[in-house]
């Protein structure tokens, strides 16, 4: 049972998609599901449209956001489940925006203007450190419950780019 909303059991697809919280922020963050448009899909569907919606000509955060939107809500999830924390449908968002601009400075050039006027260029450090090419790279992060002794696992993959291909999670029970 999703214990966000107690009225769904708690599919992937649910917990993403599906969960009317999910819904509120997919309708709420104006990306790829607006009004009341597409959750009702499968996960292959919803995950197919995720990806379809991909556009190389739209802006960097418009590219990344949508993806990081599938992270938060996944660790929003984990949040309320494991650390009793109830996150609301902007802090979700804001949560994936933070992320994603995070993401966008650690892998470009950070260039700004000194108080002289001198233009100071520096390359910053990437936290991420992408696969070779034409590789996938999968990052895995995961969350134990110590009394019910849940773990829940997320993963997302990316190119050599650091463009999201795919992602999931699912809740592995009785960990021993
Ligand atoms: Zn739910």
């Amino acid at each position: 049972m999703c214990q966000r909303c107690s009225s769904d059991s708690e599919s992937i697809n649910h917990i993403l998609f599906d969960c009317p919280l999910s819904r509120s922020v997919w309708r709420q963050s104006n990306t790829i599901f607006s009004g009341s448009q597409a959750q009702d899909n499968s996960l292959e569907e919803n995950i197919e449209i995720l990806l379809s919606r991909y556009d190389q000509s739209t802006s960097k955060e418009l590219q990344h956001l949508p993806f990081r939107i599938c992270w938060q809500i996944w660790k929003s999830r984990n949040a309320l489940i494991f650390n009793k924390e109830k996150l609301s449908t902007d802090e979700v968002i804001d949560k994936a925006k933070d992320s994603v601009n995070e993401w966008l400075t650690a892998i470009s050039q950070d260039t700004r203007v000194q108080p002289s006027g001198q233009l100071c260029v520096e390359q910053r450090e990437s936290k991420w450190i992408p696969p070779p090419s034409d590789f996938f790279k999968i990052n895995v992060d995961g969350s134990f419950h110590l009394n019910n002794q849940y773990i829940g696992v997320g993963w997302i993959i990316r190119d050599d780019h650091g463009v999201y291909r795919l992602a999931g999670c699912s809740r592995l029970i009785q960990a021993y």
